[in-house]
């Protein structure tokens, strides 16, 4: 763990940075993270196949011949050849429309759901999976580069052990080079990653250069209604000069589309640009959900509608053919 900030910042961190932190039980969401955490086991031979074979963000010209075909998730999943390996923990994927999807692991080492997490399972279903110790999982981000431009869809853990930052390096990417940041919700494990550390122990920008889209549905809740938020609301003052907020429907730049896929949080949103739906944290436990999209996370805010988001934005990726990108889908972080 790197050292925690200072002051306020370093007890809202605590109390809310907990994997999908549900603001209304920061202490239970940070116990049961833990204990995630405790199964946590450094395993660099994941990260090894996870990134096999595939191009990184800096060379995905090169690989714009298989655009036309990637439609089909097995298509567009498919490997690049003889790229140099991509740096442990990303997987470059080229979109239809030419564009390129990087997967970043932003957690350490191996991540498993407890079953603890999803009360509404029942233990037969559960023990169906054949996944005691957890079902696997990541925190991820995704950087697409797409018209020249870099953008950023969340940004991860930040202090609390993200690892975004050295992965940024290792892709050649610096930060100062991100041109848009969106943000599917804002749960620390999705924001914190926004800032660091700076001088004099003072909250800085890690993306000084990007402009930040987020829902103002999202927004207006996490400033107003939810309570334990000044995480939400520091980071938010601090990159308030370049702050958009969108409705869902919203036509956004490079011809990404926010769509509602409420219920997680209030505003909770996945994103659409060409055959790549970025879901956010429409699932926590992906082995289970896939074929049981009624069952949620106990990190669901609405459970109601967190159902109903997660059946209708499954069907329309499955409808129109679309590839998932999901911030705790299971290493590489893409599902058809
Ligand atoms: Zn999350």
């Amino acid at each position: 763990m790197k050292k925690a900030f200072p002051s306020l910042f370093a007890v809202a961190l605590a109390l809310i940075v907990a994997g999908c932190g549900d603001s209304k039980t920061p202490a239970n969401n940070a116990s049961s993270e833990a204990a995630a955490r405790t199964k946590v086991v450094e395993n660099a031979s994941v990260n090894a196949t996870t990134g096999n074979a595939t191009i990184n963000a800096t060379n995905a010209a090169a690989s714009n011949t298989t655009a036309g075909n990637a439609v089909g998730a097995n298509s567009a999943v498919a490997t690049h050849s003889a790229e140099a390996t991509a740096p442990a923990g990303t997987k470059t994927v080229t979109l239809a429309n030419g564009a390129s999807v990087t997967w970043i692991q932003d957690n350490e080492g191996k991540k498993l759901m407890p079953r603890e997490l999803f009360s509404d399972a029942s233990d037969s279903l559960y023990a169906s999976l054949n996944m005691p110790a957890g079902i696997p999982a990541s925190v991820s981000t995704f950087l697409v580069k797409v018209d020249g431009k870099l953008i950023l869809f969340d940004a991860g853990l930040g202090a609390w052990g993200g690892q975004l930052a050295k992965r940024l390096e290792a892709l050649n990417v610096n930060p100062d080079s991100i041109g848009l940041v969106y943000l599917t919700h804002f749960h620390a494990d999705h924001i914190a990653g926004l800032v660091k550390n700076g001088t004099a122990g003072k909250m800085e920008k890690v993306f000084k250069n990007a402009a930040v889209y987020a829902g103002k549905v999202e927004y207006d809740a996490w400033m107003n209604k939810i309570p334990k938020n000044d995480l939400q609301k520091n980071i938010m003052a601090l990159y308030k000069d370049s702050l958009h907020l969108f409705a869902f429907g919203d036509s956004l730049p490079h011809g990404v589309l926010a769509m509602d896929a409420v219920g997680h949080t209030p505003g909770h949103t996945a994103f659409q640009i060409s055959n790549l739906l970025v879901i956010g944290d429409l699932m926590h436990g992906y082995a289970l959900q896939k074929n049981h999209p009624e069952i949620n996370s106990n990190y669901d805010m609405d459970k109601a509608k967190s159902a109903e988001s997660r059946k209708r934005i499954m069907q329309y990726a499955r409808e129109n053919k679309l590839l998932m990108a999901g911030m705790h889908l299971p290493p590489p972080g893409f599902a058809e």
